[in-house]
């Protein structure tokens, strides 16, 4: 209707924190994701009727909501992740984030939650950063990580959209994604437990994929490795790796390395750095590693060519919290495949990592 309002950058206020949080050390950001956040939030309560209600930023802090609140029964809930960089200039930075805005949008309809205006939340995301511009932590490896959130707030146990919303943006300071002594990570490939399917919801960023990947994260950690690496289908195929896109990289007879990795068929969160990597590859196939041509494929990759294949010269996962993880072990049937970390990898974790910086001027990083 015509009551109906969009969220509303201009209308958003501040009550700023009485006292602010001493700034974590940047050594105690490595390997500790999560776990610091800011002094303000960002609130924002939808309604069927009125729309989006003003923007509201408040000191850090508790939700309260009714029990029976659909998001805690129904998991009506869908999120987003996306990181601010202080330039070498001191300006905050946000990589790609339209990309971001766009699933979030994506992820909501899939559970009937209510539209936003995207540019509209962008805004917000851009006034947040600035008003927490103290907590960017300066530095390669460093940034402000930024977790917009949507859940369904509609109090009744019927099981039914809800259309009544709460949208939260928090953000938390973060360090290093490896520890000291490690620079790849492990996946055991699992296969009595599947993460999605065709039909399903796996190319959504919702709360509801997580927590099923808990318990068989246990079992891969329990045997030595620290995520799973995902099978679907009759075929075997690699899906994802943990909660990072899954990349191989293939040497073909006539030299050409191909960056492989699943095509978008639902089953797979299309991920922002996995584009970005594909559109590296393809657009400086022959700058980006000196020497060697590139090509991006996207196609379906089974665990028995992972465990067979000769031409199979690295592995990575990609996604926004490591940016590139390269894959050093896959546990498959009672035994592994190792590769080393490889120069594709380091090659477009230093390129990635430069444009989100802001040390190179590129499209996709956006000033705040
Ligand atoms: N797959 C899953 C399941 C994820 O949760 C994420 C993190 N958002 C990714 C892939 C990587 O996506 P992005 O590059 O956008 O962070």
């Amino acid at each position: 209707s015509s009551q109906w309002s969009d969220l509303d950058p201009s209308k958003v206020t501040i009550t700023p924190a009485t006292t602010l949080k001493p700034l974590p050390k940047p050594e105690d950001l490595d390997n500790a994701w999560g776990k610091v956040f800011t002094d303000h939030m960002l609130l924002c309560e939808h309604d069927p009727v009125a729309g989006w209600g003003a923007p509201r930023i408040v000191p850090y802090g508790p939700l309260s909501l009714d029990p029976a609140s659909a998001c805690f029964q129904y998991a009506p809930t869908a999120f987003e992740g996306t990181k601010a960089f202080l330039s070498p200039s001191g300006t905050p930075r946000l990589f790609r984030p339209d990309m971001n805005m766009a699933r979030l949008a994506r992820s909501c309809a899939r559970v009937a939650l209510p539209p936003f205006d995207g540019a509209a939340l962008l805004e917000l995301i851009k006034i947040m950063v600035s008003l927490e511009r103290r907590w960017i932590p300066a530095g390669k490896g460093y940034s402000l990580y930024v977790r917009p959130t949507m859940m369904g707030t509609r109090v009744g146990l019927g099981v039914a959209a809800s259309e009544t919303a709460l949208l939260y943006i928090i953000l938390c300071p973060t360090g290093k994604y490896f520890p000291k002594d490690r620079t790849t990570t492990s996946l055991l490939a699992s296969n009595d437990t599947i993460r999605s399917w065709p039909g399903g919801t796996g190319g959504h960023k919702l709360a509801l994929n997580y927590s099923p990947c808990f318990a068989p994260q246990r079992i891969a950690a329990s045997k030595g490795y620290e995520q799973n690496l995902w099978l679907l289908g009759d075929d075997q195929h690699v899906t994802e790796a943990g909660q990072m896109n899954f990349f191989a990289v293939f040497k073909k007879p006539d030299g050409v390395l191909e960056v492989t990795t699943n095509p978008l068929d639902g089953t797979i969160l299309p991920g922002v750095t996995r584009d970005s990597v594909l559109k590296l590859v393809e657009a400086e196939s022959k700058s980006l590693l000196p020497g060697t041509v590139l090509r991006a494929v996207e196609r379906t990759i089974t665990i028995k060519e992972l465990v067979e294949s000769s031409e199979l010269v690295e592995m990575f996962g990609a996604g926004t919290a490591a940016v590139i993880a390269p894959i050093s072990r896959v546990g498959y049937d009672g035994k592994d495949v190792l590769r080393e970390e490889g120069v594709v990898s380091r090659a477009l974790w230093k390129r990635i990592t430069e444009i989100q910086m802001g040390e190179v001027e590129h499209p996709w990083s956006v000033q705040c």
